[in-house]
């Protein structure tokens, strides 16, 4: 996510190092360079010019500091400047006093918002709440069913018009009113207590009177309290003048941005913020359900300034982490016992429980030097690891030093791999290894390269 302007930002950085002092001709040409990324990252214009020309005049007259050298200062300066136009302070859900609270998802078609009901009711639901969704898509075939699938994934249930609902009490004869559905769903919620609903609505391929008449007449037959505005990360410039036209036509409280996963330059939804004077509250970063996370401007500058994202990191590992197990792990290492390939098996499976390993190395400081490694990095080779593991013996997994090359290549045929496979695991579980025994006696973790200055 924000890769491209991450790494030019950062090589811009990487040049100031070396100065001792900056010169206004320095400043200077790292604005020019920090402009030059924005634009290219299809930051919108205005918002290029109000960042840039702040961070000018705040490096201009930044005092010499004693703690932080020039290119440090820059950085500091840029990391502000950033957390500004993405919102300033994280912004939580607006509760109504007397439940239940309604959100309404707007946006174009194709935007991810019926995948972001899903993610959100499955969020909210963790948080203990009793979401109810409601599909007031009705133009698209197949959204309402769209929207049952992902219902039925999150464990949160969906008021639906026909078809699709047959056999259960929430069969309906709305045919094409959206605004009946929704109303009715206000009432469902009422009666069966739901916290949170979630309405779902329809979008266009592009932005029309149609389409602004039926979301707006959707919001005042619900009243919600957020409107959140679901825009694809990936849609380039068109982000600003879309997220202005839904802000003229039915308004929103907050910004939803999705496919933050992809490639693309991201930054025009870096200036949808700034341009509607609306936060962003969720990033959506993949299909699967989980794959999404509360916004944190600060956290997200960081990340696109390639500080790393650690407290999201932490957070994932908390909600996802087996204690016990970990405990577990802890206890034995510091008894001295020898880390083996069952625990480093049960380690890589509890990665994989926190989703994508690509994705949490990506948040670790400094990783952005590592895009390309990152990028070839494949999913599958956890399973694939398994598969190797499985295939050994108690005593091979005990004791990998046994594993000779007959041995090798009875693992390797069972596992369906090949003996370098074989030899890369356990040369891998060699150093993870002797990690494992330097944090045992008691050396922490060793250092993330790119921490320095
Ligand atoms: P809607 O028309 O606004 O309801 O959009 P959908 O929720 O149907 O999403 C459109 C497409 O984008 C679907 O194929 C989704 O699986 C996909 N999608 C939604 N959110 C994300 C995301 O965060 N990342 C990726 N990669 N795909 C997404």
């Amino acid at each position: 996510m924000f890769a491209t302007l991450s790494d030019r930002l950062t090589s811009t950085f990487k040049n100031l190092r070396t100065k001792g002092r900056l010169s206004e001709a320095d400043i200077d040409a790292t604005v020019r360079e920090i402009r030059r990324a924005l634009l290219d990252a299809d930051v919108a214009v205005p918002v290029v010019r109000s960042f840039t020309g702040a961070v000018r005049e705040r490096a201009l007259s930044a005092e010499v500091s004693g703690a932080l050298n020039p290119a440090q200062q820059i950085v500091k300066i840029v990391n502000e400047e950033l957390v500004a136009i993405l919102g300033g302070d994280t912004r939580t859900l607006n509760l109504a006093k007397t439940p239940p609270t309604v959100i309404l998802l707007a946006g174009l078609q194709g935007a991810g918002k019926t995948t972001l009901a899903g993610k959100l009711a499955l969020h909210l639901k963790a948080q203990g709440h009793t979401p109810l969704l409601v599909a007031a898509d009705l133009q698209r075939p197949n959204a309402v069913t769209q929207l049952q699938v992902v219902g039925e994934r999150a464990g949160v249930p969906v008021f639906a018009p026909h078809p699709g609902n047959q056999g259960s009490d929430d069969v309906l004869p709305f045919g094409a009113d959206p605004v009946g559905v929704a109303r009715a769903g206000l009432e469902t919620a009422h009666q069966r207590q739901h916290d949170v609903l979630i309405v779902d609505t329809a979008g266009r391929l592009g932005v029309d009177a149609d389409l602004m008449q039926q979301a707006s007449d959707i919001r005042d037959a619900v009243n919600p309290d957020e409107i959140l505005f679901v825009i694809d990360a990936m849609i380039g410039q068109d982000a600003v003048t879309t997220a202005q036209a839904f802000a003229d036509g039915v308004g929103f409280t907050g910004v939803v941005l999705s496919k933050l996963d992809g490639d693309a330059r991201g930054g025009a939804a870096l200036s949808v913020a700034s341009v509607t004077g609306r936060p962003i509250m969720y990033a959506s970063t993949g299909e699967k359900l989980t794959d999404f996370e509360v916004f944190h401007p600060d956290r997200m500058a960081s990340r696109i300034l390639d500080m790393g994202d650690v407290l999201t990191l932490i957070e994932q590992a908390e909600k996802n982490f087996d204690a016990e197990q970990t405990e577990k792990m802890a206890g034995k290492l510091a008894a001295g016992e020898d880390f083996t390939l069952e625990d480093f098996l049960e380690q890589m499976n509890q990665l994989k429980k926190m989703g994508s390993m690509k994705k949490m190395f990506g948040m670790l400081p400094g990783m952005g030097q590592m895009r390309e490694a990152l990028d070839n990095f494949d999913e599958r080779e956890v399973d694939r690891i398994e598969a190797i593991i499985r295939s050994m013996t108690p005593a091979e997994r005990q004791n990998p030093k046994i594993i000779n090359g007959s041995r090798r290549s009875r693992i390797a045929a069972g596992s369906g791999t090949t003996t370098t496979a074989i030899n890369q695991l356990l040369e891998r579980f060699d150093g993870a290894q002797k990690m494992m025994k330097q944090m045992a006696k008691g050396g922490g973790m060793p250092g993330m390269p790119g921490m320095g200055n």
